[in-house]
């Protein structure tokens, strides 16, 4: 078994990622598996260097490992190029010319979560006026799903599904500035890096389908998945970049690395106070039925 930290370095760790890193490091080692690091830097605008390294340095203070050499997705474009081709090859591939205010124009009602499905617009386009475009403007590219239902049982979240024409649409597989979207190099690499568990937040399990599609579609197999209840701030915000008073620098200033890891040990109910403990001495407490499945403040 091989579990994965996929942090996004466009700015310090926060709580939240602090949690999911911890959990996921707890559902691999706790089953002798091998944990991997891969830096989700594909976003040149937001991705920096230091970044990625204060997440390592920040991910060793806690008493976090990981197997092998740091993956970092902006050396990895070849193989993203190639998915890329292969999925041009089954006709699953068009270009979409649509401005963001165009897109939002074009997308069906908002879903419960705030997420639009794009209406297929450019989909309907025919291949003189796709060539007539190309010719001035450069397109996003998007997958063409069809009328699918998906489901997966979650570990945490049970069993989930989604049917991808209606619930998902089209969706980015690389944007307009060349940059190959999150969906499509997440299933690349889990792929490459022999990755056989996922654990991350459930702000993520919907996107859980079209990736599931996208590794049918590629040939790779189908990791297993536990999305995490969210940790919430004290009141009741998602956490985000911005919340500098949950990011990890500031709480350094307040906690010691093992009184973290302890606090979020109890918030996920492996321990029965708050007290100061390694992530090594979590281990043989780690099991799924512990954890909370609903949303949870800090304190
Ligand atoms: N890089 C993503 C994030 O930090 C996580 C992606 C994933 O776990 O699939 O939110």
């Amino acid at each position: 078994m091989i579990g994965r930290f996929a942090p996004s370095p466009s700015g310090r760790m926060h709580l939240g990622n602090l949690w999911s890193c911890l959990l996921a490091w707890l559902a691999a080692r706790s089953a002798e598996g091998g944990m991997v690091l891969r830096l989700e830097d594909l976003d040149p605008d937001r991705c920096r260097q230091e970044y990625c390294d204060q997440i390592m340095r920040d991910l060793e203070w806690l008493g976090l490992d990981w197997d092998g050499v740091p993956v970092y997705q902006s050396r990895r474009t070849e193989l993203y190029r190639q998915a890329f081709h292969a999925l041009e090859q089954q006709d699953v591939i068009y270009p979409c010319f649509c401005t963001r205010a165009e897109r939002l124009a074009a997308s069906a009602p908002h879903r419960s979560d705030g997420v639009t499905v794009y209406s297929g617009r450019c989909r309907a386009l025919t291949q003189m006026e796709r060539e007539e475009l190309l010719q001035s403007r450069r397109p996003a590219w998007r997958a063409q799903v069809p009328e699918q239902e998906v489901a997966f049982t979650d570990m945490l979240q049970g069993v989930f599904s989604e049917n991808l024409a209606r619930d998902c649409g089209d969706f980015i597989l690389r944007r307009s500035d060349g940059v190959f979207a999150y969906q499509l190099a997440v299933v690349v690499d889990d792929g490459e890096m022999g990755v056989t568990q996922v654990v991350r937040g459930s702000d993520l399990l919907s996107s859980t389908p079209r990736q599931m599609w996208l590794q049918e579609r590629l040939d790779l197999p189908h990791p297993e998945y536990g999305h995490l209840s969210l940790l919430l701030a004290p009141d009741g915000r998602r956490l985000a970049k911005r919340d500098r008073d949950l990011e990890l620098g500031q709480l350094q200033e307040r906690f010691t690395a093992p009184e973290i890891v302890g606090r979020l040990a109890y918030t996920a109910n492996l321990i029965d106070r708050p007290e100061a403990v390694t992530p090594q001495e979590l281990i043989p407490l780690f099991s799924w039925e512990k954890l909370p499945q609903k949303d949870l403040v800090w304190v």
